[in-house]
Order: structure tokens, then C-alpha cells, then sequence
């Protein structure tokens, strides 16, 4: 594609977008500037307009009906989680009887370890990536202090090469084979928060296959952001959130995948609450477990109703979209803001890296920017820049296909050049 720099031919691409009238289904946010141009769904994802009236929907069951809501409506509560596992399958790549919904992401993590985290005297190293999201480092300390191992020595990290910022999938080859026999999991997420970098989980899962491991991945800045084939690459596990680029209301429910290999083994250990019970058998009270034999064995209570009424309202737009029309937009919006920044940036001489991975990527882009970063960022958000700021220096900006447009691109650009142009003026003055 040969891209310009033009509000013309930026409305000329979102007049030809297919998912051009999506951007209607969300709530544009309106107090925090008159124009906002929001590139934070890689963080909290938009409300979706109908997703005020499924709520309302089951605020009158409960009025109207109370207990009986459980079994009453299209979704009656007893199941309500089982209405959104065919929507989920094609984001997730994935069967329905692998995908529940469930708690909050960090529990579903600590959930995951119950039984995919068994370490032996010999076999008890989990490899993460380093600067993976602190909820993700906090949860392998404390698991491998939990089971009594010393957390330096349990938790190997692997970091990007001197002078890189992202991972090679060749040294976590390499440091999956090299750990061998000591190696009892593979905790990464699928695209790490701050460099925005898409990890190569089919290759990562069967070299960590290879030495005997488990393998999990954390896809909170994956889902609903890539093209997933968790079944395929027979992944062992996944956990993820549903408020990032799900849209699915703040600390949303969260959504777990458990491949059927593992899903149907009842005898493997886990935590276990009455949701997760033989379904035949749950309201016979009695006393010993037995796992329903698919990813529901892991439930632990009765179905958050109103957060996953947000979550099924978003989820059908998803499915209205199709995960091939939002991929291919994404990777042309994504091009053209990269394209945009490198104009914008050439002729300045202000220094701006974009740090994710052309040829691994979704639709972030983490900006290095090791000088007046803060500066730019605020003068961005000023001026309607919905982005986020990470410590120490990056910005991180993510066009949504959902409900972002190639006009939004475009006068981002615009911004950047106006803030870079400011911060200038007074190195030129001197
Ligand atoms: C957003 C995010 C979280 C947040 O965890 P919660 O339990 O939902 O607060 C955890 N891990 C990763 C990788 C994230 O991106």
C-alpha cells in the first residue's frame, strides 16, 4: 500500500473500510476533550452502545423475577456463562467446551497454576519473559514461593539481547532447551503490554513441549487483538481479560482456555468450588467432587451475570465484525500510523523509535522516546491524545479497527508534528 499523509486519502481509506460503521456501535468518550482521538483500547476498551440494555435486560429479570431469574429469559443465570462460549471460539481459535468465562484475570492465573504448576525437587523452573506485566511476576513469585522455592532460582527470566528492546523467538528456544528436565512451565504472555511484541506461541509451546513442560499464555493484550488458534498450537492453558481490547466494562469478567486434552482429564488437581461440579449432580449437595470433564471443571462459583452481559453484548459485535475483517484492518491502520509517525519524525530530528516488531505485532505501537517523552505525551493528551504513558520513556498508541478510523491516524499526526515543533522551538532558540 502506498500511504499519504493526507486528510484526503485518509478518508478515502475509511470510506472503502468495511468495518467503517462499527465506530457507531461505541460511546466516543465526550468529557474529556471536544475531540478525542482514543488510542487507549489496548487498556480499557470503549462501551459499546447495546451494552447498557443487555445489563438492563437482566437488572428487570432480577426486579421481576428474583430467584426465578436463575431460570427464566433467552440466558437464564444458571447457564449464563455458557452463552458466550460459541462467540468466543472463533477470537480464541478454540472449541466451546475449552472456553469459560469466570472471576478476574490474575485469580484465573493463580487458578492455572493450581494445576498446571506442580513442581517437583527437580523439575520446578517456570520461564516468563522479563518485563512481562507485574501482576503476571507477582503472581510466579509468589507461586514459587508458595510451594516453598527460592523465587531467583524458580523464576527464570529471559530479556532481550544488549542493545534490543524485544525478545528473539531463537533465545527462547534456546533457554527452553537449555533449562531441559528443570523446566515444569512456560508462563509468557501472547503480546507483551509495553513493547506491544507478538510472541511466537506455536514455537515457544513446542519446544516447551519438548522438555516435558506445561505451557501457558497470558493473552490479556492478545484477545480480540490477533489472530489466535490456541486449539491448534495445543497450548496448555491461557488466561485473559475482557476489558483491554474486549470492550468488556472495567474489571470485566475474566476468560479462560483449558485445551480438551487437559479440559477433559477429571483426575487432574485443581481448585475446586460447586460451579465447577458434575452438572447432573450440583444441586444434590453431597459431599466429593467430580469435575464436569471440559473447562468448566474449573469454576469455582455462579455466574457473574452482569459483567458477562457486558461481555456477551461485546462479544456479538465481534462476532458481527468477523476476526479476519478486524485482522486485515488492523494491520493497515497499524501501517499507516507507523508510516505517519516516520514522516512526521524524519525531517524533525526529534528522536521517537517505534520498538514493536514490524513483523510481529497487533495493533500497538510502543514509542521510545528518550528525551522530553513526558513532555510529548502530555502536550499529546492536551490535545486529545487518548494514549497511555509507561515508564521511562514510552507512549504506547493503539488503533483500534473496531472503532478506530484512518481520520483518527491522520490527525494524530498531525498533533505529534504540532508537539514536536513546540518542544523544538526552544533547543532552536538557544
Ligand atoms: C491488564 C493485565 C493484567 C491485569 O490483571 P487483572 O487481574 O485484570 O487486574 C494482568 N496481566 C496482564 C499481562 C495484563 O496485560
Amino acid at each position: 500500500m502506498n500511504y499519504q499523509n493526507t486528510l484526503d486519502f485518509a478518508q478515502k481509506q475509511d470510506q472503502e473500510d468495511v468495518l467503517q460503521h462499527f465506530r457507531e456501535k461505541f460511546h466516543l468518550p465526550t468529557q474529556l476533550h471536544k475531540q478525542v482521538i482514543y488510542f487507549c483500547g489496548n487498556s480499557l476498551g470503549l462501551q459499546p452502545k447495546n451494552v447498557r440494555s443487555y445489563i438492563e435486560k437482566e437488572l428487570t429479570l432480577w426486579q421481576d423475577y428474583a430467584v426465578e431469574g436463575h431460570f427464566v429469559g433467552d440466558h437464564p443465570w444458571m447457564d449464563y456463562h455458557k452463552a458466550l462460549k460459541k462467540p468466543m471460539t472463533t477470537i480464541f481459535g478454540a472449541k466451546a467446551h475449552e472456553l469459560t468465562v469466570m472471576n478476574s484475570l490474575t485469580v484465573n492465573l493463580h487458578l492455572m497454576m493450581a494445576t498446571f504448576y506442580r513442581p517437583t525437587a527437580t523439575r520446578y523452573k517456570i520461564l516468563m519473559e522479563a518485563g512481562a506485566f507485574p501482576s503476571d511476576q507477582y503472581a510466579m513469585e509468589s507461586q514459587a514461593k508458595l510451594h516453598g522455592f527460592d523465587y531467583e532460582d524458580a523464576v527464570v527470566e529471559i530479556a532481550p539481547r544488549e542493545g534490543e528492546h524485544t525478545i528473539r523467538t531463537e533465545d527462547i528456544i534456546t533457554t527452553i532447551e537449555q533449562l531441559g528436565n528443570s523446566l515444569a512451565l512456560v508462563m509468557f504472555s501472547g503480546v507483551n503490554y509495553y513493547t506491544g511484541q507478538v510472541f511466537d506461541m506455536p514455537a515457544i509451546t513446542k519446544a516447551g513441549h519438548n522438555t516435558g513442560a506445561y505451557v501457558g499464555f497470558d493473552l490479556a493484550h492478545a484477545a480480540g487483538n490477533v489472530a489466535l488458534k490456541l486449539h491448534e498450537w495445543d497450548i496448555d492453558f491461557a488466561v485473559w481479560c475482557s476489558y483491554k481490547y474486549l470492550n468488556s466494562s472495567p474489571g470485566g469478567v475474566s476468560g479462560v482456555f483449558i485445551h480438551e486434552k487437559n479440559a477433559t482429564n477429571t483426575s487432574l488437581p485443581r481448585l475446586a468450588g460447586w460451579w465447577g461440579h458434575n452438572e447432573e449432580r450440583r444441586f444434590l449437595m453431597e459431599r466429593g467432587f467430580q469435575a464436569e470433564p471440559n473447562v468448566d471443571g474449573w469454576q469455582l462459583s455462579n455466574a457473574q451475570v452482569l459483567l458477562q452481559a457486558a461481555h456477551l453484548a461485546s462479544l456479538e459485535i465481534f462476532a458481527e465484525a468477523g476476526m479476519p475483517n478486524l485482522i486485515a484492518k488492523s494491520k493497515n491502520l497499524t501501517s499507516f500510523l507507523e508510516f505517519v509517525i516516520q514522516e512526521v519524525t524524519k525531517e524533525a530530528h526529534f528522536p521517537i523509535e517505534i520498538i514493536t516488531p514490524n513483523e510481529a505485532r497487533g495493533c500497538q505501537l510502543s514509542l521510545h522516546v528518550p528525551q522530553e517523552g513526558k513532555k510529548l505525551f502530555d502536550y499529546l493528551h492536551q490535545n486529545g491524545v487518548i494514549g497511555d504513558w509507561r515508564e521511562p520513556n514510552s507512549i504506547r498508541i493503539a488503533p483500534v479497527p473496531l472503532y478506530n478510523s484512518f481520520e483518527d491516524v491522520f490527525r494524530f499526526g498531525q498533533i505529534l508534528q504540532e508537539a514536536i515543533t513546540k518542544l523544538q522551538a526552544p533547543l532552536r532558540s538557544t
